[in-house]
């Protein structure tokens, strides 16, 4: 398994975990953007966002409910921002699908 994420999830690579559910788990990123900052991970490796299809749209559903929970349980009432990034052009430097939940101060309105 050559998989950073994959690994992590097993538990092979320690992280920082937050949330974890059957389909989900959830760790803050090591290197943090926002006084928030954790990555909400599906279990079933993906490779990005271009990998949701119909037949696994449950996949997104369940990270969302994640961060909701994930969210509340960080006092994030202000309001928090999810973001994925796809390919080079995004700069994805880790190809297992993740959403990185941002939050616990005033963001940039520009997302680029
Ligand atoms: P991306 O650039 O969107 O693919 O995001 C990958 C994220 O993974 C970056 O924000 C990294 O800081 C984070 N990251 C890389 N290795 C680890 C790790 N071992 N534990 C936690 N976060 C990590
Ligand atoms: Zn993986």
């Amino acid at each position: 398994m050559d998989c950073l994420f994959c690994r992590i999830i097993a538990g092979e690579i320690p992280s920082t975990k937050v949330y974890e559910n059957d389909k989900v788990y959830a760790f803050r990123d090591i290197n943090p953007q926002a006084p928030t900052h954790i990555l909400i991970v599906p279990k079933q490796h993906l490779a990005d966002a271009s990998e949701l299809k119909g037949e696994n749209a449950a996949v997104a559903a369940d990270i969302f409910a994640a961060a909701a929970e994930i969210a509340k349980s960080e006092g994030l009432t202000g309001g928090f921002r999810v973001v994925t990034n796809c390919g080079d052009d995004a700069c994805q430097s880790v190809h297992h699908l993740h959403f990185h939940l941002l939050g616990g101060t005033k963001m940039a309105e520009k997302m680029s």
